[in-house]
């Protein structure tokens, strides 16, 4: 007999062919699974009334309040116009507020009639209130109507009459059929009880028609509970897998290099931060397992003084480094630093990006197979086929969310044993997302900005000020200093992009004859950026305006005014890394963010965080709670992806690490749970959450991901 819920979902009571073909093609239901999954967007309670006590402190679905209405007023003008009804149920009072209709709306209720208010409670300055609620007069015939889903549609469905209703009588079709109680629990029994998870099948009965709050509580957390826990089993079963099998290099000493380094060269001291990474680092090579690690370390906290230790422990140890950079100018940056700081020991360094002439791309070809040169800096021409080592032993990955996890992995397979692998972010991840999305790596974080650096400035402003910014980026440039202007990139429409650069670009140099002004944007031809970039970086030009194209740790320590046009256009991380662009020196630096005046509450509120703190984690933090995880940068250019459908990374850190606690407890305990492609439980891989995993498997890269997201994998990564 066939598995109840890879039953296809016309067989179900009420669907038939036509209901069918709109379910699978307009929502993706094509399996009673797939109906069981379709998990409602809300949840409204006519189940019975509540009081306005209960209302407090709790985050109640839409619900039904009975009462009288004691008084109406109007309050605000014009489009901020409404109309706010005080109601009362006896006890307390509620406000309820209408936008629009205000005038027929005060004249249509009574004082004194009794109503039903339905609608979702919303807190606001330590009272609540519902706006448009449903007002009907209370009717004591009137049987409660239940506590159920309501479904998010397609307009195609709404056309042809599946409405919520319809999908209601299916979900309860589905849950009364006869062999419902057939669906296998897909938790081991142990963590059920021991964690007092209500049972699969009961959360799915919950989840489309609760009995009460409660207990649609319990179902969600219970279905978040084990989608984390399989993202988590999945993510740590294959690293446990990979370190216990996987060899790394040995480094068995501390040297000559990074000795005379550390004593006679480095031109100031380490940050107690960075002291403390590079002995995690150090205990990773000593493991003799293959050290995968990301280092965390908000802009200007030094990280590449801790990747070129690192390297000089490779060194020591008769092994070449590779440092692969996101962007050219990066790059050239990179090679430019570490030259300067390789060259007292006497160690060859050399630069590989596209633009390396083919004579000296032999020679570096050569030196790299002789063993000769022992530390590659460069871009994505490091990946290339033709790039061969003698022994590459570390391969540091600059700004990671610049690269898919499928190109880490091919710096990996550039040696037979897999070098070890130091990816540095400056982007702050919030510790759920290091958790999940990152969760195959080691996390080391520098959380110490070397000493002397002063806070950003950071001023919001409007158009009105733009004189007032105007004098401060002239007072500036008179001190010697250099000035960044970016402008926001709306993808919708390049045109009208680059039209408003461009006419920032005229501004500025009619506002600041005196200077000189570079202009640079995604669009140009590559020459011609790095061409633009060199003259604000040897100082020539004294104003850049640009696109986001400067976010990536470029570095030009006398730049000390960063403004941002239309800053409400960016997310906080990305704010705050362009902030990061400046303040790199110990005279003051300025961020100015420019906004409309008009802009709403929450924007103003959103920029307000970046004026208020400098705390990258805070930042990152903040803008997961507004933008969602699925938007961070990181999610979506890692090449991992995976859709929760229950949990939210912004909200569930408690559940998530209870999951990973326990995954790791179940995986440690049960060993023959690693062995590949054994599911810890009866689930079937499609149920569990989607993750791809890149591997190097002497190399050979290795991707796994539940089949059924194979659509959302860009493929030509991972070729
Ligand atoms: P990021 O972490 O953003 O990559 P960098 O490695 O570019 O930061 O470092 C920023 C600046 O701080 C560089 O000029 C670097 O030489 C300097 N720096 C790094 N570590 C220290 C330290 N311990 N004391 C003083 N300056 C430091
Ligand atoms: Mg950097």
């Amino acid at each position: 007999m066939q598995n109840f819920l890879d039953t296809e979902i016309k067989f179900l009571k009420g669907v038939g062919e036509a209901r069918s073909k709109l379910l699978s093609s307009e929502i993706g239901v094509a399996t009673f699974r797939d109906l069981l999954y379709y998990f409602p967007f809300r949840h409204i309670d006519r189940s019975r009334f509540y009081s306005i006590a209960e209302l407090e402190g709790s985050d109640l679905p839409a619900i039904q309040i009975k009462g009288r209405f004691i008084s109406f007023r109007v309050e605000g003008e014009g489009v901020r116009k409404r109309l706010v009804g005080v109601f009362s149920d006896g006890k307390r009072m509620i406000e309820t507020v209408w936008f629009s209709k205000v005038k027929e709306m005060s004249s249509l209720y009574k004082p004194g009639v009794e109503y039903v208010i339905f609608g979702k409670p919303v807190a606001f300055h330590n009272s609540y209130s519902i706006a448009h609620p449903e007002v009907e007069i209370f009717n004591p015939e009137k049987p409660p109507t239940g506590f159920r889903g309501v479904y998010s549609l397609t307009d195609a469905m709404r056309k042809k009459g599946l409405s919520t209703r319809v999908l209601q009588s299916l979900a309860d079709n589905l849950l009364k059929h006869p062999r419902f109680n057939t669906i296998p629990e897909t938790l081991p029994a142990e963590i059920v009880s021991r964690y007092k998870l209500m049972p699969l099948q009961e959360a799915l009965r919950q989840m489309h028609f609760p009995e009460d709050i409660r207990s649609l509580q319990l179902a969600t957390e219970r279905l978040k509970f084990e989608e984390l826990f399989y993202v988590e089993a999945h993510i740590l079963r294959y690293s446990m897998e990979r370190s216990s099998k996987l060899p790394g290099f040995y480094f068995r000493k501390i040297g000559e290099n990074f000795n005379g380094f550390y004593f006679n060269v480095l031109p100031f001291k380490l940050t107690g931060a960075q002291k403390r990474v590079l002995k995690e680092i150090r205990a990773d090579m000593k493991t003799g397992r293959q050290m995968n690690r990301l280092l965390q370390g908000d802009v200007g906290s030094g990280k590449t003084m801790v990747a070129f230790m690192t390297m000089l422990m490779a060194v020591d140890n008769g092994f070449q480094s590779a440092l692969m950079a996101p962007t050219e100018i990066l790059a050239t940056q990179h090679y430019a630093t570490i030259k300067e700081w390789a060259h007292p020991l006497g160690i060859k360094v050399a630069l590989l990006t596209g633009s390396t002439r083919s004579r000296e791309r032999k020679d570096i070809h050569e030196g790299l197979l002789s063993g000769e040169i022992k530390i590659i800096i460069g871009t994505h021409a490091l990946i290339e086929d033709t790039v061969q080592f003698k022994s590459l032993g570390l391969a540091v990955i600059d700004e990671q969310h610049r690269f898919g996890v499928a190109q880490r992995a091919r710096m990996w397979s550039k040696s037979k044993i897999a070098p070890h692998v130091l990816v540095m972010t400056a982007t702050p991840i919030p510790r759920t997302l290091a958790m999940t999305v990152y969760g195959d790596l080691e996390v080391s974080v520098i959380d110490e900005l070397p000493p002397g650096r002063k806070p950003v400035t950071t001023l919001l402003r409007y158009d009105s000020n733009r004189m007032e910014v105007d004098r401060l980026i002239v007072s500036q440039l008179r001190e010697g200093r250099q000035v960044y202007i970016v402008y926001p990139l709306i993808s919708e429409n390049e045109k009208l992009d680059l039209k408003s650069l461009e006419e920032g670009y005229k501004r500025t140099c009619e506002t600041f004859p005196s200077y000189k002004v570079c202009f640079v944007h995604g669009k140009m031809k590559p020459e011609e950026k790095d061409h633009q970039m060199d003259l604000f970086v040897n100082g020539e030009a004294r104003i850049m305006v640009a696109t986001t194209v400067i976010e990536v740790g470029v570095n030009v320590p006398n730049a000390s005014v960063m403004v941002i046009e239309n800053a409400e256009r960016f997310g906080l991380s990305q704010l705050h890394q362009l902030r990061g662009r400046v303040g790199r020196g110990a005279d003051q630096s300025y961020c100015i963010l420019m906004s409309k005046a008009k802009a709403g509450a929450d924007t103003k509120k959103r920029l307000a965080i970046m004026t208020e703190t400098t705390d990258g984690f805070l930042i990152s933090e903040a803008d997961m709670k507004i933008r969602g995880p699925g938007d961070m940068e990181g999610t979506q250019q890692s090449g991992l992806a995976f859709n929760l459908r229950v949990a939210n990374l912004a909200r569930d850190g408690q559940i998530l690490t209870r999951a990973r606690e326990t995954a790791l407890a179940v995986l440690r305990g049960n060993p023959s749970l690693l062995a590949p492609g054994c599911a810890p439980t009866e689930a079937k891989p499609e149920d569990m959450p989607p993750i791809i995993l890149a591997e190097n498997d002497l190399g050979i890269i290795r991707c796994e991901l539940a089949t059924r997201f194979a659509k959302s994998v860009d493929w030509s990564l991972i070729s």
